[in-house]
């Protein structure tokens, strides 16, 4: 199949320029593993056999190979039918798909210096593939045709739309272009394809290198036994000797900051990580990023578009610039007023225990999460530390995350230990659907390495697809803390959240009913593709579902009711932080994205302090979750003008829930209706018709902002 994702799963490089495919790639060996199809179950990666060097002469041929085949579907002398040129289309690629699937896997999960350099080589050759597919004028003109007269071909509605997609496919890469304007465009996206390598590696170097080092264990005072242990353990692996290491997670605010009473080292903790990538030398991406934005502009103008994010949205559910600042100027009276709540509640907790006698002193943000942890255990008599035994990983996996889906859909899990992973942490499970039948394999990659990208995410290892006779193969991956050897994963309730999220996307994954992979399953619009994610999060707080998984790792006893009832309680506090830290985020994003193609390179710092002092919310005390420097989502992991849709999939996420409640809550008959209408579906039907036809209304924000404690904050 052929799919845009590429440019954002698979960016690219700083070595190469220009690239053309060579007629001479010899055909693959048949030791290596990506000759064939997989003979595993479900086609599965046979990591086992897998080598680094087994991905780039794959890549090589898989490229060649396609091109062949798109060449002879341009070419073919019959006149263009679905069959002989879309469906083609989805047919083609098959090599090309397994090293890619596999290997962008691999990449974001477990890297190492060979598949950095596989990735430089490959991003741009793809990305110059891709070009060379929807920018070859043969090929369009059969689709352009074939558009044309699409009510003439006796196309069922899953053709249609597939049709369409592949139209305006076609269109927004550049197929009507100017000859001239195509070289532009070529030469463009190979530029932004190699800046997007270049941050991202960056990135990571400079997230390890920003690690906060301490020489003196008082100053972690705070921290756990756990912590502390971690903390050695991980300058150990740095080869560090009598130190503590605080690896960075890619958010701005670090779990460790709501511990550390030493509001030095926190200052030290929350600077390591706002600088992290602002330090100047190597790792420092101001530049890159600068001229990310510029060209992403002056992409837009090419196709007539005012900016970039004009450009991006045009199939997003939101489709204009316009409605997603509407949307969040919407949201920014009542979570303005919560937040100048918060920063008075805080202050007057700073100055009541400030001791006799010393001076107190005024709120920044690496004293937020440290007061409101303090705050929430004098409210709610609540601590982290009292719920995490009732957490322990595995239990909650398939005890809660399993149980609630088992619940909902009828869906079972069973362990598979024959299957061969990247990573000794990684473990597979098959599923099963509610006759008994098999529905695919997921895979879960759960704890924190240094080679692994940072936050959490799913993908497919192979797509669901009846053309290609495919059932989908997913992971899951996160950046949970390990626990030493022998030790059991007691996790946060956030982590807790992470896996109900996670699975979500799974199961929109794994319910993909699809004939064609280019719209099958998660292959949907951004401020779509979290709706599944974020509405799984729900059910973590479920009373059934919390009551059968959150047990006492120890005991098994129940999470006392009291601590239920705080968490509760504790999930909507010190939301105008939480909600404020992505708000600011998802307009520092817009506001990059709205850069016309005439405006000068911008000084990164001047450009986001502007942006954000504009927006009416508290950005001095409550700073972006992502910092524009290493805001990985915008950059290199296809969010660019898209990082709102978290909030506006929570808009959609959090109506539905109230949905579900008004109609019974966790059922099978609630969940069916949900599978039938939205997670099976894919990108079948337009965004907004498929969420009509499951309510029966267009959503709104009420429930978002009553689910985030604030629906009464204008009146406060
Ligand atoms: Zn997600």
């Amino acid at each position: 199949m052929i799919r845009r994702s590429w440019l954002s799963a698979m960016t690219a490089a700083t070595c190469l320029t220009g690239w053309t495919f060579t007629a001479n790639a010899a055909p693959l060996p048949a030791s290596n593993p990506f000759a064939a199809e997989s003979t595993l179950p479900y086609h599965a990666p046979p990591f086992n056999l897998i080598k680094d060097s087994d991905y780039q002469p794959a890549f090589e041929q898989g490229m060649v190979e396609q091109a062949e085949e798109i060449s002879r579907i341009a070419n073919n002398p019959e006149a263009a039918s679905f069959e002989n040129t879309i469906a083609a289309m989805e047919r083609s690629g098959r090599l090309l798909d397994r090293v890619n699937e596999a290997f962008s896997g691999v990449y974001s999960a477990n890297t190492n210096p060979t598949l950095d350099k596989v990735q430089e080589i490959i991003g741009p050759k793809l990305s110059a593939h891709e070009d060379s597919i929807y920018l070859n004028p043969k090929l369009f003109a059969r689709v352009q045709y074939l558009h044309a007269r699409q009510d003439a071909l006796g196309l069922n509605a899953e053709q249609k739309q597939v049709l369409d997609v592949y139209y305006q496919a076609f269109i927004h890469a550049g197929a009507q272009l100017s000859d001239a304007d195509k070289a532009k465009l070529r030469d463009l996206n190979t530029r932004l394809s190699k800046l997007e390598t270049l941050f991202q590696q960056k990135l990571l170097a400079a997230t390890k290198a920003a690690a906060l080092v301490v020489s003196d264990k008082a100053k972690l005072a705070g921290l756990d036994d756990a912590a502390l242990t971690n903390a050695l353990n991980a300058a150990k692996d740095r080869k560090l000797t009598d130190k503590w290491l605080l690896p960075l997670q890619n958010t701005t605010q670090q779990p460790q900051l709501a511990a550390l009473t030493d509001r030095e080292t926190r200052q030290a903790l929350f600077e390591q990580s706002w600088n992290r990538a602002e330090k100047g030398g190597e790792n420092d991406t101001r530049e890159t990023i600068a001229t990310l934005a510029q060209l992403r502009a002056q992409k837009a103008a090419l196709f007539g578009y005012p900016n970039y994010a004009s450009y991006v949205l045009f199939d997003q559910m939101a489709k204009t610039p316009e409605a997603v600042h509407s949307f969040i100027s919407q949201i920014v009276p009542a979570l303005a007023t919560e937040q100048k709540r918060e920063v008075r509640d805080l202050q007057s907790l700073i100055e009541r225990s400030t001791p006799k006698g010393s001076t107190s002193f005024q709120l920044k943000p690496w004293d937020w999460s440290y007061y409101a942890d303090q705050l929430r255990k004098e409210k709610f008599n609540f601590d982290e530390n009292q719920v995490k035994p009732y957490f322990e990983l595995n239990t909650v996996l398939q005890d809660g995350v399993f149980f609630a889906a088992n619940r909902l859909y009828g869906i079972t899990f069973k362990r598979r230990t024959d299957i061969p992973v990247y990573n000794p942490d990684v473990t597979v499970f098959e599923v099963f659907d509610k006759d008994g039948s098999a529905l695919g394999l997921i895979y879960f990659d759960y704890f924190q390495r240094d080679n692994k990208n940072g936050g959490a995410w799913m993908s497919n290892f192979v797509g669901q697809s009846t053309l290609l006779g495919t059932k989908p193969v997913v992971y899951n991956v996160a950046n949970f803390a390990k626990p030493a050897a022998g030790q059991p994963a007691l996790i946060s309730f956030d982590d807790v959240t992470t896996m109900f999220h996670e699975f979500g996307h799974a199961l929109h994954g794994l319910f993909a009913s699809q004939t064609y992979p280019i719209v099958s399953g998660t292959s949907v619009a951004r401020d779509f593709v979290e709706f599944p994610s974020q509405f799984n999060e729900h059910w973590a707080l479920d009373a059934t579902v919390l009551n059968h998984y959150a047990r006492h790792y120890k005991t098994g006893a129940a999470m006392p009711a009291i601590l239920v009832t705080q968490l509760k309680k504790a999930a909507k506090f010190n939301q105008g932080y939480k909600f404020g830290e992505v708000v600011s985020a998802a307009e520092l994003d817009m506001d990059w994205h709205s850069l016309s193609a005439s405006a000068p390179k911008q000084d990164v710092d001047t450009f986001e302090k502007t942006a954000l002092s504009k927006m009416g919310l508290d950005t001095e005390n409550v700073p972006p979750r992502y910092r524009s420097s290493y805001f990985l989502h915008i950059w290199a992991n296809g969010y660019s003008a898209g990082y709102y849709a978290y909030l506006w999939t929570e808009m959609l996420d959090d109506d539905t829930f109230a949905w579900f409640e008004k109609h019974g809550g966790l059922t099978r008959q609630n969940g069916q209706r949900f599978r039938d209408m939205i997670l099976s579906r894919g990108h079948t039907q337009d965004y907004g018709p498929m969420f009509r036809a499951f309510y029966g209304k267009d959503p709104d924000i009420g429930p978002m902002l009553a689910s985030r404690g604030l629906a009464d904050d204008t009146q406060k």
